[in-house]
């Protein structure tokens, strides 16, 4: 008798356990390494990823946006538009109606973000849910009035470890719920710039601990019991590609640099010629280097999305693979290795691996643009989507 009453016990709360389960919102953590290079997958060891992928879904390339820059491409991740439209169009922007100024040290300007909706805002407006961020860029910017309910200052000292620590715990118990959390490492792109990423020894060392990392990061979420309900996107805004100080694209040389300034540098030059002398700086550049390609805004090749938009400069330079574009051939080239070129260069991609109750187990897929993961994260976490330069359809086989 007590032992049938205590079967009857054990099917009641196994059946009530699992109602509840039905009955969590779906929840997802977005991870980025910065400057991941798809093929480092192929031409190095991850134990810890090929774990992860193997029991999720492995996507080889996806295609960024032009610029293939840090802040541009990590906010198309979150709002599925291209950088015309979302308006974080370089790491380095003015904007000449209000004269400000935008650096990876000067990012707090609302004013820069505000022409999109990123997806830890629309996530906390449709239905009980906060947001977490462990330093996503702009997720300690008040864009549209709002950050996520939990984030951390941006400061390059803080450990992997300590992020995460943050983000489990948010993800653990808060109330209302963290439904979407968001976490950023800066390596391996700060390796790939100092050493280059054809410097396969130092390569091979950060890469390593970037694997340690993701096996921190899962052996952590199945301790706290978060791994089987939680979906996990593991992704990367751009690639890297090998520099040379032979390889240098010497502005001096050719024009003279009281005639314009210089908003962004290298590989997309962003010119703003001064006293109207557009198309003597145009001509003057156009004759200059056979490694680089020079546009009037206006002939921006359509392909970029790279266009409509006030912080794009009158003049873009475009350097080769591998070119480095310097006002002064006396400047210090100090990185080995550099991205921001063309978007179809396969070394300006990143790779996108992903695990948990949306996605599959054991699929493999070539190719998806950068912008269409949003859509696919608002499917996952059952939002409306902003407007978006994305298409559902180019992800869902992941689902
Ligand atoms: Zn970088």
């Amino acid at each position: 008798m007590v032992f049938l009453f205590f079967v009857f016990f054990l099917g009641t709360l196994i059946a009530l356990l699992h109602h509840v389960n039905d009955d969590l919102p779906p929840k997802l953590l977005l991870v980025s390494f910065d400057g991941f290079r798809a093929d480092y997958l192929q031409n190095y060891e991850f134990p810890h990823l090929q774990n992860f992928i193997n029991e999720g879904v492995l996507v080889e390339h996806v295609k960024n946006v032009f610029i293939t820059k840090t802040f541009p491409n990590h906010y198309s991740i979150v709002t599925g538009l291209y950088e015309e439209s979302h308006g974080i169009v370089a790491n380095s922007m003015y904007d000449v109606a209000t004269k400000k100024h935008f650096s990876d040290s000067n990012d707090k300007d609302p004013f820069w973000w505000n022409e999109a909706v990123p997806i830890w805002v629309t996530n906390q407006l449709q239905g009980n849910r906060s947001s977490a961020a462990a330093m996503w860029p702009g997720t300690d910017v008040l864009i549209h009035n709002t950050t996520p309910s939990y984030f951390m200052n941006y400061n390059s000292a803080v450990s992997f470890e300590e992020r995460l620590n943050n983000i489990t715990m948010w993800l653990s118990n808060s109330n209302p719920p963290v439904t979407f959390a968001t976490l950023y490492w800066e390596e391996p792109d700060a390796s790939g710039h100092k050493y280059g990423p054809e410097d396969k020894e130092n390569m091979r060392t950060v890469l390593k601990v970037i694997d340690d990392h993701i096996g921190y990061l899962v052996q952590k979420l199945k301790m706290l019991g978060l791994w089987e309900n939680l979906n996990v996107i593991i992704t990367s805004d751009h690639g890297m590609t090998q520099c040379s100080k032979e390889r240098l694209i010497n502005l001096d040389g050719c024009i003279d640099h009281t005639n314009y300034a210089l908003i962004d540098a290298s590989p997309v030059a962003a010119v703003l010629p001064k006293n109207e002398r557009e198309t003597e700086v145009y001509n003057q550049l156009k004759a200059c280097d056979p490694h680089m390609n020079v546009y009037l805004k206006e002939d921006i090749p359509a392909r970029f999305h790279y266009q409509h938009n006030d912080r794009i400069q009158p003049i873009i330079l475009v350097a080769d693979e591998g070119w480095t574009i310097v006002q002064n051939k006396t400047e210090p080239v100090l990185t080995l290795g550099d991205h921001g070129y063309d978007n179809s260069l396969p070394s300006m991609h990143p790779f996108l691996a992903a695990h948990g109750p949306a996605f599959h187990r054991g699929y493999k897929h070539s190719t998806v643009n950068i912008v269409d993961i949003y859509p696919m994260m608002c499917h996952i976490l059952g939002l409306k989507p902003q407007p978006n330069n994305g298409t559902f359809g180019n992800t869902k086989c992941l689902l």
